[in-house]
């Protein structure tokens, strides 16, 4: 995957070896030499990630990942600060700056290569969940969703109970979140049964038995509950090749055994705040989703959804030759129910009157709001006897018991339906999905100037 990455480090040679092996890795790389040439460039260009050298001419390159990260068309960009001061306070510095990775020169190629793979790739998850919900605003259906409120989980799976223990020592009072302490072995058991997903997970790179923790990173990854934690991994000190191998399958982070406990403790800040945004998006999609084809009052679906899906119905049953029904219900007299007591009672009847049509039917069946006090309901591999009953009953269903309201304890309001009924995938019938909805209309009239509260059949299912 390429990606253009900013270097800014006052040397040249180290610029332009670090330019050689990152173009041999394909990236495109531009180069700076001053804090102020990497601000400048940003008004014309962003980079996908950037490696800052801690020692710049004009600003040290910690306040200018500091500058980066309060921007925010940059805040999100990956960044990297190396530095030949190895320093604690140096390094926690980088961390609390708001960089992703402190790393020491001499630079290790291989970590720095696994490092700008890993980053690259999360930036272009992220963005592309951005892209969506710009996708979703622009269509209008994108609302703000609610805070995120609930207390974010972190688990700590460690090879001995002590190390977890010792951990949980470190990051308490630092990091606000319910910790716990978890057996390896019973990671993948107590997450699929627990009823919180964890937002973060450690997991040791080397298990007790020589297992490779990495095959619990994998499964962690496949696993529905834990696809979208954070998971750091904590390596052997030197253990350069796990550390290489997780951040190449897919870990979040990475950390050296012997890290202090605010280094641990900036990291796995770091890690929730980044799962809680895409969390954010991901959640704005969905809702995005979710009100692009459902009915807010009813939650049924809506006619925008209905539609093609109806199509697709049609051609399946063309392609197995198996008919299927599309009936269109449509509430007697609705206007009366909100006349005599009022439009929000009206909208409770709505409400009851599709929960009950619903209940009466398949999961395979389609039940949509049409609009108004109208609704379509389209059954797979139905026949003309079989709809007939399916009808029948959701008449019945709706005559038999009055809807019951709030203010109205005692009596409730009695409706009925009319349904119009149309047999599609029947050798002389149509295939044409809005011929079939308008039969079905036709026999909905019908119905109607035949007495309300009944079923009648459209021509080209008779
Ligand atoms: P018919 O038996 O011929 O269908 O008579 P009707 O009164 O049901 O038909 P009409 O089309 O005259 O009136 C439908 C009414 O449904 C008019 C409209 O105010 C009401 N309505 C449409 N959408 C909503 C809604 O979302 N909530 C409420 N409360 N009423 C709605
Ligand atoms: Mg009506
Ligand atoms: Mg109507």
């Amino acid at each position: 995957m390429s990606g253009r990455i900013l270097i800014a480090d006052s040397v040249a040679t180290n610029r332009i070896i670090m330019k050689v092996k990152l173009s041999a890795a394909s990236y495109g790389v531009v180069q700076a030499e001053t804090a102020a040439s990497v601000l400048n460039s940003l008004e014309e260009d962003l980079p996908d990630l950037f490696i800052i050298d801690v020692d710049l001419p004009d600003l040290d390159g910690i306040t200018l990942c500091r500058k980066i990260r309060e921007d925010p068309a940059t805040t999100d960009i990956p960044l990297i600060i190396v530095s030949t001061r190895t320093d604690s306070p140096t390094r926690l510095a980088a961390l609390r700056a708001g960089a992703d990775e402190f790393l020491p020169k001499p630079l290790d190629e291989m970590i720095l290569l696994a490092r700008v793979r890993n980053l690259i790739r999360s930036r272009a998850l992220s963005e592309e969940l951005k892209l969506r919900e710009g996708t979703a605003a622009r269509l209008g259906f994108a609302e703000p969703v609610t805070a995120f409120t609930r207390p974010e989980r972190v688990l700590l799976v460690a090879r001995r109970p002590d190390i977890a223990l010792g951990w949980r020592r470190s990051i308490e009072g630092r990091v606000s979140a319910e910790i716990e302490v978890m057996p390896y072995e019973q990671l993948l058991d107590s997450t699929s049964k627990s009823r919180e997903k964890p937002d973060l997970i450690v997991i040791p790179a080397g298990l007790k038995s020589g297992a490779s923790g990495l095959i619990l990173l994998a499964e962690l990854r496949s696993r529905a509950e834990t696809r979208h934690a954070a998971i750091l991994v904590v390596h052997d000190d030197g253990d350069l090749f796990s550390a290489i191998a997780a951040l190449d399958m897919g870990a979040d982070d990475v950390l050296a055994a012997s890290c202090d406990a605010t280094e641990m403790s900036l990291r796995i800040r770091r890690q929730l705040d980044r799962k809680a945004q895409a969390d954010r998006l991901r959640a704005t999609v969905e809702d995005g989703l979710k009100l692009a084809m459902t009915d807010p009052l009813t939650g049924l679906f809506n006619r925008r959804y209905a539609l093609p899906h109806l199509s697709r119905m049609a051609k399946r049953a063309l392609a197995e030759s198996r008919p299927f029904a599309v009936m269109v219900l449509d509430v007697d007299r609705f206007k009366r129910v909100n006349d005599r007591h009022g439009h929000a009672a009206g909208d409770a009847v709505l409400r009851e009157i599709a929960r009950r049509i619903k209940d009466k039917l398949r999961s395979v069946d389609l039940v949509a709001r049409l609009g108004g006090e109208e609704f379509l309901v389209a059954m797979p591999d139905t026949d003309i006897d079989a709809a007939r009953v399916a009808a029948e009953r959701l008449r019945k269903v709706i005559e038999n018991a009055p809807v019951m309201l709030q203010h109205l304890p005692s009596k409730g309001v009695a409706v009925t339906v009319s349904i119009g009924v149309a047999i599609g995938g029947t050798p002389d019938g149509t295939e044409n999905v809005e011929r079939l909805v308008d039969c079905a209309d036709r026999a909905l009239l019908w119905a109607k100037s035949g007495g309300r509260n009944q079923v009648t059949f459209g021509q080209s299912a008779a």
